[in-house]
Formats: structure tokens, sequence, C-alpha cells
């Protein structure tokens, strides 16, 4: 079965009660048991069944099995947002002195997330760009981890999961990536050896912009030592289905941190057309850079233009998939601002992953808590516009951010004169 047949008849979409084509939307905080008895074995695992929506839903777990079939996983778990799934996904094997490898050019949320963990003893360690080099660097036997983002938000720096695994297993220590940019649309990092993959599910999953979702999805691959990885030590009876038996039952569960099964089942419905806006926004995306680039004054950083030092990775990796999102330069930040001022139909908003192109300043928005040094490595400068392209006409995209530039550039010639 190919990606756009597998989101529709995959073996993880079961047969729904009724005939129905989607799952029921379980809207309840708890499940009643016709006994005691019965409610014990829910409870004591030795019967399948549902207890209170905290701990598992069945809407929940309809949408966990999908993602995880189309990133061919072992297992996944929904969370109630992107920072949430980034969070667990961590510390689940994180204590106190351990320590972390991660890239510079990072999100804006997960770079403040790491300044947290700090708080906790858990020490991160960035390199610029996350490469087998960089990172042999710093590793030392407290290493516990090495986190990237496969197609990095908004530097869009694409990091090689081949090697970096490959240099993460001869140090054995699992490799999570952040693929929420990327999407199983365009790639499964468990196949090019990640051992955990976390979503934004709020982005393409989600597709339309209407709900807060993450989720995890784990391999089941890595072999965990549970002499070295201490947070594990009490699940080792579960081996390689460790960490997520210790995720579900443990750090996910009493941190509180499950998803609504309404948002679950409207992650559901918008994931169906997933292949399909992925295919759209790449081709918008790689015709808007384009025009966009013959304009005098803007610089563009999109994967499909032969200049991005990703080029190559984008090729090979990416399968020639930009992606959706680029970033543009227009000289100062008083002209981001008119350009951004004068958009027509762009919303000027802070999401990436709508059906609508969003325009967004990340320097005074996104990347208010990161230093200067910090915001350079994710490609943010004062004169920087990120661009997260819909599924609109191209033409009428490329139509308003010409038609932006031209009056923010007669604004300030105007301005100049006087
Ligand atoms: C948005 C985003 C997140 C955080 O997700 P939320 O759903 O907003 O909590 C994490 N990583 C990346 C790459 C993102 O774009």
């Amino acid at each position: 079965m190919n990606f756009n047949t597998k989101l529709l008849h995959g073996k993880s979409i079961q047969p729904y009660s009724d005939g129905a084509t989607l799952p029921a939307i379980a809207q309840v905080s708890a499940f009643a048991y016709e006994s005691a008895e019965q409610q014990e074995k829910v409870f004591t695992h030795k019967a399948m069944g549902y207890a209170y929506t905290r701990i598992g839903n069945p809407t929940v777990a309809a949408f966990e099995q999908r993602v995880c079939e189309l990133e061919g996983g072992s297992s996944a778990l929904a969370c109630s947002s992107g920072m949430a799934a980034v969070t667990l996904s961590l510390i689940n094997i994180l204590t106190a002195g351990d320590e972390i490898i991660t890239s510079s050019g990072l999100y804006g949320g997960t770079l403040d997330l790491f300044k947290d963990l700090e708080k906790f003893g858990i020490k991160t360690h960035f390199v610029n760009p996350l490469t087998k080099e960089n990172a042999s660097k710093v590793i030392n036997d407290r290493t516990r981890v090495i986190f990237g983002e496969v197609v990095s938000n908004p530097a869009l720096n694409v990091l090689d999961i081949k090697s970096i695994s490959e240099f993460a297993h001869e140090h054995n220590i699992p490799l999570i990536v952040d693929s929420t940019t990327a999407t199983p649309a365009v790639i499964n990092p468990i196949k090019l050896g990640a051992d955990i993959v976390v979503h934004s599910s709020s982005k393409y999953i989600n597709g339309g912009g209407n709900s807060i979702s993450g989720i995890i999805v784990d391999s089941g691959k890595f072999k965990w030592d549970f002499d070295k990885f201490r947070a594990l030590e009490d699940f080792s009876k579960y081996q390689n289905m460790a960490y997520m038996v210790r995720l579900r039952t443990d750090t996910w569960e009493n941190f509180g941190s499950c998803l609504a099964p309404q948002n679950a089942y409207y992650n559901i419905i918008g994931m169906e057309t997933l292949g399909l806006r992925m295919q759209r926004v790449n081709e918008n995306a790689d015709k808007l850079a384009r025009a966009l680039n013959e304009i005098d004054g803007i610089t563009v950083n999109y994967l499909s233009l032969n200049s991005h030092p990703y080029h190559e990775l984008y090729k090979t990796e990416l399968n020639g998939n930009g992606g959706a999102i680029l970033t543009i330069r227009v000289g100062s930040r008083e002209k981001a601002y008119k350009v951004i001022n004068n958009l027509k139909y762009v919303h000027i908003a802070s999401n990436i992953g709508d059906i609508r192109t969003l325009a967004i300043h990340p320097q005074s928005t996104l990347y208010i808590h990161s230093d200067k040094a910090q915001q350079e490595a994710a490609g943010v400068y004062e004169d920087t516009i990120r661009i997260s392209v819909g599924i609109e006409d191209a033409e009428d995209l490329i139509y308003d951010f010409t038609q932006a530039i031209e009056k923010a550039n007669e604004e300030l010639d105007k301005k100049d004169n006087k």
C-alpha cells in the first residue's frame, strides 16, 4: 500500500462500530463497569478496557494507532501538545546528572525547555550543526540522548539521520527526532535509524489549525542498558518496550498530559489528507521561493534552491520535498514589519502547518527568550520573515508577497524623501 492509500485503508484503521467510517468521539472522563471484579481486571491489566481518559481513551487510541503505522513504529502515545511530547520524550529517560546533545538551531519552545531542564540538573550541549563530528567533541559518559529536528523550524537545517543515529548507537544512546516539519508523508526517520520520533501534531498532521496536540512514536528497537538508563530501571522486564511502558504508565500518566478525545478526532479527519496537503504545500513553497528569489533586496532560505546548504540532503533524504516553511530576509526590521502589514490574504499568525498561509516576524515573537547567538543559529535575524505556506493558489501567494514588498518599498522611499 502506498502512503495516500494507507492514510485511508491502513491496517491501523479498524472497522468501527455500526460500520462507521470514522471512530466515535468518546468525549467522556470515565468508563463504567458492570462489576467491581471486572474493573479490578482492567486496572491490573488482566483485561482490556478503558478506565479514565487521562490514562487511556478509544478515540485517542485510534489516532495513536494511525500515526504509529504511518511512522513504522511499534507503539505511539498522544499528548496534549507538541511541547508535552518533546518534554516527556526526554524526561522519560533522564535523571539529574544526565546530559543531552542537540543542535542550536531548534524550535524556540524546545530551546526554552532545555533551559528549564538545567534547573533539574540536566545539562544540554548545543552544537551547530548537529553532525557526528560536532557531537563527538562533547559526548561523554553522562550523555544519555541525542535530540534533533529532521528539518529545523525555521532555519531549515536537515539532519543526516543515518549518520547521527549510527554515531548515537555506537555510544549506546538513543536518537530522538522531532519530525514535525517533515511529516511521515516525506520521511520515516525510524527507517533511517532514529529510535523515537516526536511530532507537534498541531501542525501538518492536524492540518486545519484547529487543535493543539503532540505524539511520541517509539521504534521499539533500542536496546536499553538499565544500569545506564536508571530512569527506566523499574521497567527492565519490558526490555525493548521499557521506554513506552514507563512513558504510558508513569511519566505521561502522572504529568497529566493526555490529549482531549475531540482533538484526537479532529487530528484523524485532518490526517486523512496529509499526503495531498504536503504535495500541495511543497509545490506552493517551491514556486513562491523561486518568485521571491527574483526580487531585488530579498534573500530566500528554501531547500529547493540550489544555493541552499542542505540542498543535497533535500534531494536524497527528503526526496525533493522542501516542506511548507521558508524564510526571507528583506533588509531591515522596519521593512519586515511593513511587508507583513501589507499582506492582503496571508494571516499574521504564529503557527505552521495550517492550510492557510501564515507569516510572522520570528525575532520579536517566537525567539524573544533566546539570545542573539541562539537566534542566528536558528536562522532568525531582525529582518527575517517566516512564511508557512498553505494550499491557496501559488499565483495568488506570489501576487500577495510581491505587492506587499512593493508597498513596503514605496512607504520607505516616501519616508526617506521627507
Ligand atoms: C510547534 C512545534 C513544537 C511545539 O508544538 P506545540 O503543539 O505548539 O506544543 C515543537 N517542535 C516543532 C518543530 C514545532 O514546530
